[in-house]
C-alpha cells in the first residue's frame, strides 16, 4: 500500500451516498449509530462497525454516532457487557457524549406503534402455536397461507393485545403479527411477529412488561426515534430492509432514516461469533474475555494491541457489499507497523543460556549506552549494566553451526549489542549432552561494539547481564485456530483451536529497565518482537505477553510447505 492512497481520504459507496444527501440538502447534519445487542464482550468485527458510524460522525462534523444498546431480548443483556462494551468503545478513540440509549427505553413508544398498527389494520393477534406459524408461513419456493386469526377484528385484536401486555396469558399462547403479504417472495414480509409473550424480567424495565418487541420492529424504528440519518448494517440485514420500510411507511413516520448494507468483517484463524467466543469462555478454554488469544477487543488489548493499529486496520481494509475473509496478516501488519513507530527498544532474553566473561573482573560490572529508538518517550541513550556473567538467547549459540550461521559457535565472535566483541572459547555441558554454559572471551578494546583496529564481525546478539536482570514469565501468544477459515473445516470448531496458541516461558530476563514499569507497558524485545505487560503481574513477578513478532512467520511456514 503506498503512502499517498494511505493519506487520501478513501470514497467508499457508503461515504458517496452520504455526500449526495448533503450536496441535496436531504440532510444538513449526519446521524450513525452503533448498534451493539449486550450479550457479549465487543470483537474486532465490531470494531469496524465503530470505526465507520463513529468515524463518519468525526468526518463529517458536525455530526454525532449513537451509542445503542439493542436490549429487546429481556434473558440474555447482562450489565457487565453494558459496560465493557462501553469501555471498548472509548478505548478504540470514540466518544458518543451525551448519546447512550437504550432500545428498552423505546418500550412504550413501540407499544404505542404496535396498537397504531393494529388500529389501522396492519396488525393482528395470532394465536397459532410457534409452530403452526412457522408451517403457515410456507418456503421460499411455497406461499404462505393466512393464519385463521387474520382477520379478527381491530376491537378483538385490542383487546387480546392489552391482555397479552397485562399477563393474562401464558408464553407462547398469542403473538402479535404484522400483516402486511402471506405471499411475498421475501419471507420477512410473511407477517412477521412483532411482539412475543415473555415472562421474564429485563435488565432495565424490570418486571413491567409481559410483552417485548422483536427485534426488527425495534431496530427501524429505534433509529427513526433518535433521528438517525443513515443506519449503517450488514449485508444479513438486506432482507430485513423493506420490512422497516414498511414500518415507517404505514406508521407515516415523520423521520426516515436510510438503511445501507456492507460486508462484515470475517478474519482468517479466528472467529467472530459471539456464541462461539461465549462457549470458549464458559467451557473453560480460554481464561475469560479478554484472554489475548481471544479476537475481542478486550482480548486484543490485553495482548498488546493498539486501538491505533486496529484503526488503521478498518480504514484499509474498507467497505464492500461483497462477503469475503480477510487475512489476518494485514491486522498483524498493521500492530506491527504502530508498535514499530511507537514502542521503546529494550534487550530481554526469552530463553536464557549463561555466558560467563572469562577476562572479565570478577565482581567487576559497568553501564554501556543503549541507544533509545525514536519512538521513545525517553530519547537518546540509556545505561544497560554489562558484567562477567551474561545470558544470551539459548537459540544465539550453536555447537555446530552451518555457514550462514553469524552468531555465537565454538571460536566464533560476534558483537554483543551495544557493548563489546565476545568470542567463545569453550562449551559446558550437563551429564546428558545439554549445553549449560559458554566460556567466552571480551576484547577491552572493542566498547560500545566497534573494534579497535577495524576487525568486523557478522553478527550482533543481544544479552543481560546475569544479576542485574528482571525475571519475567513470557507468554507467547498465536493464532487461535490451526486452519485459515475455522467455519469451513470438517468437524466442531473446537477441534480446529490452535492448542499452542498460548506458551508460557517462565525463566525470561529482561533488562532492569523492565523492572517497575506498569501493567500495559509496551516495548520491543530486541530481534523478538512486540510485548506487554500483563495484568497478572504481581509484586512477585512480570508476566509479559508477546503482541506479535517481528515478522510474519506463518507467511514463511505458508510458502516453505
Ligand atoms: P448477534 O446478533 O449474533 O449477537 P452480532 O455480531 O450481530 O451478533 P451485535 O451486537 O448485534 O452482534 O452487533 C452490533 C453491530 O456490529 C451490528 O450493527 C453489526 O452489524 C455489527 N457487526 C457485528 N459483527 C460484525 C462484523 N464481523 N463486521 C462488521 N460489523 C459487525
Ligand atoms: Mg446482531
Amino acid at each position: 500500500m503506498s503512502e499517498e492512497t494511505e493519506d487520501e481520504v478513501k470514497k467508499d459507496f457508503i461515504r458517496e451516498i452520504i455526500d449526495a444527501d448533503l450536496a441535496s440538502g436531504k440532510h444538513s447534519e449526519i446521524v450513525t449509530r452503533f448498534p451493539p445487542e449486550p450479550n457479549g464482550y465487543l470483537h474486532i468485527g465490531h470494531a469496524k462497525s465503530i470505526c465507520l458510524n463513529f468515524g463518519l460522525s468525526k468526518e463529517y462534523s458536525p455530526a454525532r454516532c449513537h451509542l445503542r444498546f439493542d436490549d429487546t431480548n429481556p434473558s440474555k443483556e447482562e450489565t457487565e457487557y453494558v459496560e465493557s462494551i462501553q469501555e471498548d468503545v472509548r478505548w478504540l478513540g470514540f466518544d458518543w457524549g451525551k448519546n447512550l440509549f437504550f432500545a428498552s427505553d423505546y418500550f412504550d413508544q413501540l407499544h404505542g406503534f404496535a396498537v397504531q398498527l393494529i388500529e389501522s389494520g396492519h396488525a393482528y393477534v395470532d394465536s397459532l402455536s410457534a409452530e403452526e406459524i412457522r408451517t403457515y408461513r410456507g418456503t421460499l419456493t411455497e406461499p404462505g397461507k393466512p393464519s385463521p386469526h387474520r382477520d379478527r377484528s381491530v376491537e378483538e385484536n385490542l383487546d387480546l393485545f392489552a391482555r397479552m401486555a397485562k399477563g393474562e396469558f401464558a408464553e407462547g399462547e398469542h403473538v402479535l403479527r404484522a400483516k402486511i403479504d402471506m405471499a411475498s417472495p421475501n419471507m420477512n414480509m410473511r407477517d412477521p411477529t412483532l411482539y412475543r409473550i415473555r415472562k421474564e424480567s429485563h435488565h432495565r424495565t424490570g418486571n413491567k412488561w409481559c410483552v417485548y418487541p422483536m427485534y426488527d420492529f425495534t431496530h427501524g424504528l429505534s433509529d427513526m426515534l433518535e433521528g438517525v440519518t443513515h443506519s449503517l448494517c450488514t449485508l444479513e440485514f438486506e432482507h430485513h430492509r423493506p420490512l422497516y420500510e414498511w414500518f415507517l411507511k404505514v406508521l407515516k413516520t415523520p423521520c426516515q432514516p436510510r438503511q445501507i448494507e456492507f460486508a462484515r468483517l470475517g478474519l482468517t484463524y479466528t472467529v467472530m461469533s459471539k456464541r462461539f467466543l461465549l462457549k470458549l469462555v464458559e467451557s473453560g478454554k480460554v481464561n475469560g474475555w479478554d484472554d489475548p488469544r481471544m479476537p475481542t477487543i478486550s482480548g486484543i488489548r490485553r495482548r498488546g494491541y493498539t486501538a491505533e493499529a486496529i484503526r488503521r486496520f478498518c480504514h484499509r481494509i474498507g467497505l464492500t457489499k461483497y462477503p469475503g475473509m480477510t487475512d489476518i496478516s494485514l491486522l498483524e501488519f498493521s500492530v506491527r507497523e504502530h508498535l514499530n513507530e511507537v514502542a521503546p527498544r529494550v534487550m530481554g532474553v526469552l530463553k536464557p543460556l549463561k555466558v560467563v566473561i572469562t577476562n572479565y573482573p570478577e565482581d567487576g560490572e559497568e553501564m554501556v549506552d543503549a541507544v533509545n529508538h525514536p519512538g521513545d518517550p525517553e530519547a537518546g541513550k540509556r545505561p544497560v549494566p554489562f558484567s562477567r556473567e551474561l545470558y544470551i538467547e539459548q537459540n544465539d549459540f550453536m555447537e555446530d553451526p552451518p555457514r550462514k550461521f553469524f552468531r555465537l559457535g565454538p571460536g566464533r565472535e560476534v558483537r554483543f549489542r551495544y557493548a563489546y566483541y565476545v568470542t567463545c572459547q569453550e562449551v559446558i555441558k550437563d551429564d546428558h549432552g545439554t549445553v549449560t554454559e559458554l566460556r567466552c572471551t571480551y576484547d577491552p578494546e572493542s566498547r560500545g561494539g566497534k573494534s579497535a583496529d577495524g576487525r568486523k564481525v557478522k553478527g550482533t546478539i543481544h544479552w543481560v547481564s546475569a544479576k542485574h536482570a528482571v525475571p519475567a514469565t513470557v507468554r507467547l501468544i498465536d493464532r487461535l485456530f490451526t486452519v485459515e477459515d475455522p467455519h469451513a473445516a470438517d468437524g466442531e470448531l473446537e477441534d480446529q483451536l490452535n492448542p499452542d496458541a498460548i506458551e508460557e516461558l517462565m525463566d525470561c530476563q529482561l533488562e532492569p529497565s523492565l523492572r517497575g514499569q506498569k501493567v500495559g507497558y509496551q516495548c520491543q524485545f530486541e530481534r523478538l518482537g512486540y510485548f506487554c505487560i500483563d495484568p497478572d503481574t504481581t509484586e512477585d513477578g512480570l508476566v509479559i505477553n508477546r503482541t506479535i513478532g517481528l515478522r510474519d512467520s506463518w507467511a514463511k511456514q505458508a510458502g516453505k510447505r
